[in-house]
């Protein structure tokens, strides 16, 4: 199995509720490395840019005012097929159809206030990391 690397977010109804400690034992639990992490405040034009690829969108304004309701968490998890093993972890986009375990399944609030993000792929995971992290600040 390839080690990789993912960008994740704890989003800010999670943090509202002070789950980051939760929500990174379902990871370190799952054999995923939390490689690097920051707390941070995403502007409108951060999240607009983050989530340039939803423009067309209908719910595209109120996601940006939702992830930029509060502080998120981005860190980068590091393990055996770390992009997919991640989606696993954290279940279904909408809460109501995530499978029991997952971090949806256990902690979201609705399809918008669903706790993380997770890259989908291999590719926006490099091009997700690169957007909040520098080189110095990842472990070779
Ligand atoms: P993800 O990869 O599972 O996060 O899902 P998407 O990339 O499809 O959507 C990005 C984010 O937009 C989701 O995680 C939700 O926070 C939000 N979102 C997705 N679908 C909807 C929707 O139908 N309504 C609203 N309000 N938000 C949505």
């Amino acid at each position: 199995m390839a080690v990789e690397r993912t960008l994740s977010i704890i989003k800010p109804d999670a943090t509202r509720r002070n789950l980051t400690g939760k929500i990174n034992q379902r990871f370190e639990d799952k054999g995923l490395r939390i490689i690097a992490q920051k707390r941070l405040a995403l502007s409108r034009a951060q999240a607009e840019q983050f989530y340039a690829v939803h423009r067309e969108r209908g719910f595209f304004n109120d996601l940006v005012k939702f992830m930029t309701s509060g502080p998120v968490v981005v860190q980068v998890l590091e393990g055996d097929n770390a992009v997919a093993a991640n989606r696993e972890i954290m279940g279904a986009t909408n809460p109501a159809n995530a499978a029991p375990g997952t971090i949806r399944k256990d902690f979201a609030e609705s399809i918008e206030a669903n706790s993380v993000h997770g890259s989908d792929s291999a590719d926006n995971a490099r091009a997700e990391i690169a957007f909040f992290f520098s080189g110095i600040e990842l472990c070779p």
